[in-house]
């Protein structure tokens, strides 16, 4: 079994318009953000926080063992 971990640092912000929060990589530009569901710039600057993707590439493990 093959695992890869993708590990990034996103910035979070809270919407004021909609309340909506979502995560913006921190390599991206920051300087012109907006909600993605009402556009609103009214954002709250809730910090950042880091997101790992886990991706498990299938193969045969009969024994299916999990820690
Ligand atoms: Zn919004």
């Amino acid at each position: 079994m093959k695992i890869s971990n993708l590990e990034a640092e996103y910035h979070i912000y809270e919407c004021q318009g909609c309340c909506l929060g979502f995560a913006v990589e921190v390599n991206a530009d920051q300087s012109h953000i907006v909600c993605p569901d009402c556009q609103s710039e009214d954002l709250r600057d809730v910090g950042t926080g880091t997101m790992i993707i886990t991706s498990i590439a299938k193969e045969k493990d009969p024994a299916g063992t999990e820690s």
